[in-house]
């Protein structure tokens, strides 16, 4: 390795679910999650070509896997890679079909005993709020199942070794939230980038 490769930061970034899975999808449109993601994350990458001092490198999902088994593979991957950060990028769905409409917002999901995710958190739920102008819903500690609170995408979350984030920038069963996002995708990408630029001159020092 080359005396740059070592002193930049590695970011792994992560569109959610697989070609298989594609995850929560809006009803409309028909949208899923690992479309929109697609599209998000390769914006993304475009936007770090020209930034230096930052490596990324985008790993997906190995389809033939169990979610938790696929999860766990691409966390030993991207450990594997030595990231500094690690990003994942979902759109949010609620439990119930008559919430589909009504639930709006940003949520950030991390490991509850990372320090390091839930700075990311923060940071990465403020930039997603300036681009897309909802609402900060929470940071949620996630945990591992058996358990009475939170576990969703626990097993990314539990296994990287690195402060790791789950971003739900939005609901894409919500029609309004999801053509909010569209039209403002670029911009999106635009704060994202801003916001790991950020954390990553956080955990540098
Ligand atoms: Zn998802």
């Amino acid at each position: 390795m080359s005396q740059k490769e070592i002193s930049q930061f590695r970011i792994a970034l992560i569109p959610g679910h697989s070609s298989r899975k594609r995850g929560a999808s809006n009803l409309k449109n028909g949208m899923t999650e690992f479309e929109f993601g697609m599209i998000f994350v390769k914006k993304l990458s475009h936007l770090f070509k020209v930034n230096k001092a930052i490596k990324t490198k985008v790993f997906l999902r190995d389809e033939k896997l169990t979610t938790v088994q696929g999860l766990q593979f691409m966390a030993a991957d991207v450990n594997k890679w030595q990231a500094g950060l690690c990003v994942e990028f979902h759109a949010n769905a609620p439990g119930r079909k008559n919430l589909y409409q009504k639930v709006t917002g940003n949520e950030m999901l991390f490991w509850n005993k990372s320090d390091g995710g839930n700075i990311a958190a923060r940071i990465l739920s403020e930039h997603v709020t300036l681009a897309l102008g909802n609402k900060r819903r929470s940071l949620k500690p996630i945990t591992k199942p058996p358990s009475r609170f939170d576990t969703r995408g626990w097993p990314l979350l539990y296994y990287t070794r690195m402060p790791c984030v789950l971003v739900e920038s939005f609901f894409i069963t919500n029609d309004k939230d999801l053509s909010n996002a569209l039209q403002k995708i670029d911009e999106l990408a635009v704060k994202v980038y801003e916001a790991l630029c950020k954390i990553s001159e956080e955990f540098v020092g």
